[in-house]
C-alpha cells in the first residue's frame, strides 16, 4: 500500500478545501470500499481526509413530506428508519440486500453510491483496465462478463484493445433504489453547494473510463433528499444474485407503481443505476399486464449488447432482467393476467 497523509478537518468547508488543494487527495466515509482499494493498490490517495463524522447523521423530514438523509447516516440506520420502511420500502429492501449487517454497520449513504466497480480486473493491478490505468485495455473484453453491462455500452465498442473501452456495471444497490425514487444529491464543493437530480449524478464511460459520475474533484455529499412518492404508491427492489446472501446482483430491480405510473430503474446491467425511461414511456397510462410489461422491456433492451465471455458470457442477463421486471411489478399490482 502506498503511503498516505490523514487528515480529520473540523468542518465540511475545511474537508472540502483539503481535497480541492491536492489533486490525488480523496474522502473516507465509512471506508469499507476505499480501505479494500488502498490496500489492493488501486487508490494510491496521496491525502485522505475523513468526512464519517463531519457530514449529518441525521434523517429529517422536509417540508414537501419527503426525507433529507445526511451523508454520515449508515446504511444500517437508513434501512432501519421506521418512515423509510413505510414511505420507502424500495429503499430499505434495496440496502439489506447489499453486503452483510457487519458492513451496512459502516458504510454510509454518502460513500454507497460513489463504490468503484466489483469487476475483478479493476482489483487485479497485475491486469490492463482502462478505468484504473487510462489506455491500457480492457480486459473484461471476450475476458469473465458475467457481472458486466449489457446496456449502455458503446456500439462501436467493445474492444480490448481501445484505450476508453469498459463495459464494468455499478455494483450499489441503494443507488438503484435512489433512482427510481427521484433523489436529489446536495453537493458541496469549492465553487459552493449545488443540488442535482440522483439519475445524473453517474455517468457511462464515454471518453472516460476512469469517471464514474459528474462529481468535480473536491466536491462532496452532503445529504440525499427523497421527494414524496404519489399517495397509494407501491415500491419495491428485487435482486438476483449467485447465492443467496452477500454477493453482488446480477441483475436487480427497482420499481414503483403508483396510479397510472411505473417507474423502474435496473442494477447489474450497466455504468451506472439504470432508469428504463423506455419502458416507462411505454407503460404509461396503460394496463400494467404482464404482456405490456413484457413488451415495455423489449423497447428497453432493443439496444442491449450482451458481451461473450470465457464463462459462457452474460446474454442471459437480457431474459433474466425482463423476467424480474415482470415479477416485481406482479408483486405490486393487485392483478397482472398472464
Ligand atoms: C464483501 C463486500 C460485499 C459487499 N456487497 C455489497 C452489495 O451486495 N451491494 C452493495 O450495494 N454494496 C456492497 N458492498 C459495498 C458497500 O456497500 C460499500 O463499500 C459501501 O456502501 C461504501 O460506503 P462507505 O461509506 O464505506 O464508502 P467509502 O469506502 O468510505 O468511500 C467510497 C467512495 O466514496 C467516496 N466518498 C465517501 N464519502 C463521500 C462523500 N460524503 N462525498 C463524496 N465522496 C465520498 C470515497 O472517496 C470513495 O471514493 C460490499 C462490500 C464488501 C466489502
Ligand atoms: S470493464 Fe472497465 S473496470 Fe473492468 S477491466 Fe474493463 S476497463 Fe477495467
Amino acid at each position: 500500500m502506498k503511503p498516505f497523509a490523514f487528515a480529520r478537518p473540523a468542518d465540511v468547508a475545511e474537508a472540502v478545501r483539503t481535497v480541492a488543494a491536492e489533486p490525488d487527495a480523496v474522502f473516507l466515509g465509512g471506508g469499507t470500499n476505499l480501505v479494500d482499494l488502498l490496500k489492493l493498490g488501486v487508490a494510491r490517495p496521496d491525502r485522505v481526509v475523513d468526512v464519517r463524522r463531519l457530514t449529518s447523521r441525521e434523517i429529517t423530514d422536509t417540508a414537501d413530506g419527503g426525507l433529507r438523509i445526511g451523508a454520515a447516516v449508515t446504511n444500517s440506520e437508513l434501512a432501519a428508519d421506521r418512515r423509510v420502511r413505510e414511505r420507502y420500502p424500495v429503499l430499505a429492501q434495496a440496502l439489506l440486500a447489499g453486503a452483510t449487517g457487519q458492513l451496512r454497520n459502516l458504510a454510509t449513504v454518502g460513500g454507497n453510491p460513489l463504490q468503484r466497480t466489483r469487476c475483478v480486473y479493476f482489483t487485479d493491478v497485475s491486469t490492463p483496465c482502462n478505468k484504473r490505468e487510462p489506455g491500457t485495455g480492457c480486459s473484461a473484453v471476450g475476458g469473465y462478463t458475467r457481472y458486466h453491462a449489457v446496456l449502455g455500452v458503446d456500439a462501436a465498442l467493445p474492444d480490448a484493445s481501445a484505450p476508453k473501452t469498459c463495459i464494468a456495471t455499478h455494483p450499489s444497490d441503494m443507488a438503484v433504489a435512489l433512482a427510481v425514487l427521484d433523489a436529489q444529491v446536495q453537493v458541496l464543493g469549492p465553487g459552493g453547494a449545488r443540488t442535482m437530480p440522483f439519475g445524473e449524478l453517474h455517468r457511462l464511460p464515454g471518453d472516460d473510463p476512469t469517471r464514474d459520475t459528474v462529481l468535480e474533484h473536491g466536491e462532496l455529499i452532503t445529504a440525499v433528499d427523497l421527494p414524496p412518492l404519489p399517495a397509494g404508491a407501491r415500491s419495491a427492489y428485487r435482486k438476483v444474485r449467485d447465492r443467496a446472501s452477500y454477493a453482488f446482483a446480477l441483475v436487480s430491480v427497482a420499481a414503483v407503481v403508483a396510479d397510472g405510473e411505473v417507474r423502474l430503474a435496473l442494477g447489474g446491467v450497466a455504468h451506472k443505476p439504470w432508469r428504463a425511461t423506455r419502458a416507462e414511456e411505454v407503460l404509461a397510462g396503460g394496463p400494467v399486464t404482464e404482456h405490456a410489461v413484457r413488451h415495455a422491456m423489449d423497447v428497453e433492451l432493443t439496444a442491449a449488447q450482451p458481451q461473450p465471455g470465457i464463462d459462457g458470457g452474460n446474454g442471459f442477463k437480457i431474459p433474466l432482467v425482463t423476467r424480474t421486471v415482470v415479477a416485481t411489478v406482479r408483486d405490486l399490482t393487485s392483478e397482472v393476467p398472464a
